[in-house]
């Protein structure tokens, strides 16, 4: 038990990630044609999706002999419910939406959408049905319309005002001398990694998944420009199936379901309340946060007289 508590400062305010590179995985995909480590099967066919009931039976998973990454997860995300997964850095959270995309696959389990195992089905079709928001956004050296336009590619105009307005991307777009048309990236307009994200959630409105992948940033310093992006994020959720790797307080209270991770297995689930009520891991978590997030804000109100 003593180990199982160790992990809990990881939501405070000194816990730091180092930020994994986690690419945007369509982007990825687009750069290199395919993922190496997986290709479709010769059989496969295209996922037909539903519901969106998305499924995770006993997966076990290890990128090397050396170390089991995920031990034995399953969990359950009927048609437009949210998951939110929460846990220490390095207990597998990242490895779960890798999976998902089929960027590799569990040695053994199996994960489904609509009944359908993903290792069936072949990867284009998995990954025009699933949206990912990742933890840092990878934008494409081209113009801000482009970026938002890779979402879906016939997209008019009008379609992607509405979806930059939901996203609240829209004001910064006005502010800029050349709108959509402004080149972004190495050799044009350098974003914040908040409006880098918001142009992912865009992109993500637009796409329309039946599934959705989000990773939140992690740093506890971040949460005060982060609860703009709150609202984005809530809107392109609703009513769509999604698993979030949460960070953020309102996520995690709202969530259907919440997995604790640690070490590769779920060591707690339930609701929020549930969970407080069992005074065990996820309170301990709740309680120092809540009191980190109170720490900030009063910082911020010392750095603010
Ligand atoms: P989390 O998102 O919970 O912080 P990850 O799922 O990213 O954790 O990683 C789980 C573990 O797998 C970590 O110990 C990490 O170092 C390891 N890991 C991640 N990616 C790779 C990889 N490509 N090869 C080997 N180990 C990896
Ligand atoms: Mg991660």
């Amino acid at each position: 038990m003593v180990q199982l508590y160790q992990p809990l400062n990881f939501m405070g305010l000194v816990y730091r990630e180092v930020k994994q590179a986690v690419i945007d995985i369509d982007m990825m995909s687009a750069i290199l044609g395919q993922t190496p480590e997986v290709s479709d099967r010769p059989d496969a066919l295209p996922l037909r999706v539903t519901e969106g009931h998305l499924r995770f039976e006993d997966v076990w998973f290890r990128y090397d002999e050396k170390r089991e990454i995920l031990k034995g997860v399953s969990f359950d995300v009927p048609p437009g419910k949210t998951v939110a997964v929460v846990g220490p850095s390095g207990a597998g959270k990242s490895t779960l939406s890798r999976l998902l995309f089929r960027f590799y696959e569990p040695y053994r389990g199996r994960i489904t959408v609509d009944g359908q195992d993903i290792a069936a089905v072949t990867q284009a079709s998995l990954r025009d049905a699933i949206g990912m928001v990742p933890q840092d956004t990878v934008l494409f050296n081209d113009t801000l319309g482009y970026n938002i336009r890779y979402g879906r590619w016939g997209a008019s105009e009008a379609e992607i005002a509405e979806a930059a307005r939901l996203a609240q991307i829209d004001g910064f777009v006005a502010g800029v001398p050349d709108g959509y048309a402004a080149q972004v990236g190495e050799r044009g307009l350098k974003l914040s990694g908040g409006e880098k994200q918001r142009v992912a959630i865009a992109r993500t409105i637009l796409k329309a998944p039946a599934i959705l992948v989000l990773d939140e940033a992690t740093s506890a310093l971040d949460t005060f420009t982060e609860r703009e992006i709150q609202d984005a994020l809530d809107r392109v959720s609703r009513g769509r199936t999604t698993v979030v790797i949460a960070h953020r307080l309102s996520t995690v209270v709202n969530a259907d379901e919440i997995l604790v991770l640690d070490k590769g297995v779920i060591v707690e689930r339930g609701t929020h309340d549930g969970l407080l009520g069992r005074r065990g891991i996820y309170s301990a978590m709740w309680n120092q946060q809540r009191e980190a997030e109170a720490a900030e804000d009063l910082l911020r109100g010392i750095a603010s007289v």
